[in-house]
């Protein structure tokens, strides 16, 4: 059977050549495990410089999640989220709990009713007041807490001086004024420039604010151009404690409170 031999014979060197292609093949997985080894060196060395880099790696998570619009109660008296305003009323004997004095330039005694904040709010103040000052600003307290009857003395003057119609615009009536929760502030220059004035926004003191109140968790609450909305005039002076989280986030979008949380 000579085909069947020249088949045989044809089939031998087949074999042979296995001979290379299975040492390619221990080549190919040497080669492998090598960068495997590598990879894996290379992947621990990450994770360890990570590890060295906690900050990092947090800012990219929270810049990753959604902003929990609902981690604090708008509705709820003493919540740093409570939204106040010519609608929705503070009842009048709310008395925050945690009334102190800050430690920073005040305009009227330290145990004046108005020159109390909550303490939550308190070492935010300081710092950014600190802040200010390394920047060359010197801010002072000009009136914080005030409880509905001293409100209700402070609107009814001034609705004898200018009417009811021109007094809202500016004045709180008691009950529906954010200081009455102890967690807004008017601020001012120390020798009393623009007090509670609107060109205190042109100040450097009132631009520094607006640039960098939000990093110490304050808000312009009442912002240029938004009375509509707020049922305010620009007050530049007029700042709002919501935490840091939340200040961020309102001075990103440039929305007022009530925008921001669709009320
Ligand atoms: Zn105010």
């Amino acid at each position: 059977m000579p085909a069947k031999v020249s088949k045989q014979v044809r089939v031998l060197p087949k074999f042979t050549l296995d001979r290379p292609i299975i040492r390619d093949v221990k080549k190919i997985i040497i080669g492998l495990a090598a960068v495997l080894v590598l990879a894996g060196g290379y992947a621990a060395y990450q994770a360890l410089n990570q590890a060295d880099e906690p900050e990092a790696a947090t800012n990219n998570n929270l810049n990753e999640a959604e902003f929990d619009k609902s981690l604090y109660s708008l509705d709820q008296p003493g919540s740093l989220w409570w939204v106040v305003n010519k609608q929705r009323f503070i009842p009048g004997d709310y008395l925050p709990a945690d009334l102190t004095s800050p430690d920073i330039k005040l305009r009227w005694a330290a145990d004046a009713e108005s020159m109390q904040v909550r303490e939550v709010i308190r070492s935010d103040l300081e710092a950014m007041v600190r802040a200010a000052r390394q920047a060359g600003h010197e801010l002072m307290l000009v009136s914080a807490y005030r409880s509905f009857a001293y409100q209700k003395q402070l609107y009814d003057n001034y609705v004898k001086a200018y009417g009811e119609d021109e007094a809202s615009r500016f004045s709180a009536k008691p009950g529906t004024s954010e200081h009455q929760t102890g967690l807004a502030i008017d601020l001012g220059r120390t020798d009393g420039k623009c007090e509670i004035e609107q060109c205190f926004g042109d100040t450097a003191e009132g631009r520094w604010l607006a640039s960098n109140a939000a990093k110490y968790g304050f808000i312009v609450r009442y912002q240029k151009g938004r009375e509509a909305v707020t049922g305010y005039q620009y007050e530049p002076w007029h700042f709002r404690y919501v935490g840091r989280e939340l200040a961020a986030e309102i001075k990103q979008t440039g929305l007022t409170m009530e925008e921001y949380f669709g009320l």
